[in-house]
């Protein structure tokens, strides 16, 4: 399987609203509300792109962008191909 790496959070500051849902939710406190109350991505290397955020959020103001590395994809492929010999 494809194995998600992300790229960026996609904030839209005029849509959140600071109810602090996402930073709730996410599992690695990769989120935080700051002085404006709007939610901005503090620890982005600790994000495991679950994408809790995103889909809990209720206005839609987080996406969370990710790429796909085929790492893992490859590494099925040569187990596969060993178990079949
Ligand atoms: S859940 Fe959405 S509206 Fe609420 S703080 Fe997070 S991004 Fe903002
Ligand atoms: S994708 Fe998951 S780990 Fe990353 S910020 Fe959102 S809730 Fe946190």
């Amino acid at each position: 399987m494809a194995r998600l790496k992300l790229k960026e959070h996609v904030i839209n500051r005029d849509w959140c609203k600071g109810c602090g849902i996402c930073v709730h939710f996410c599992p690695k406190k990769v989120l935080e509300l700051d002085s404006q109350e709007k939610v901005i991505a503090v620890r982005p290397e600790d994000c495991i792109c679950c994408k809790l955020c995103e889909l809990r959020c209720p206005d839609l103001a987080i996406e969370v962008v990710t790429i796909q590395t085929n790492q893992e994809a490859q590494t099925d492929q040569t187990t596969r191909m060993s178990e079949d010999d």
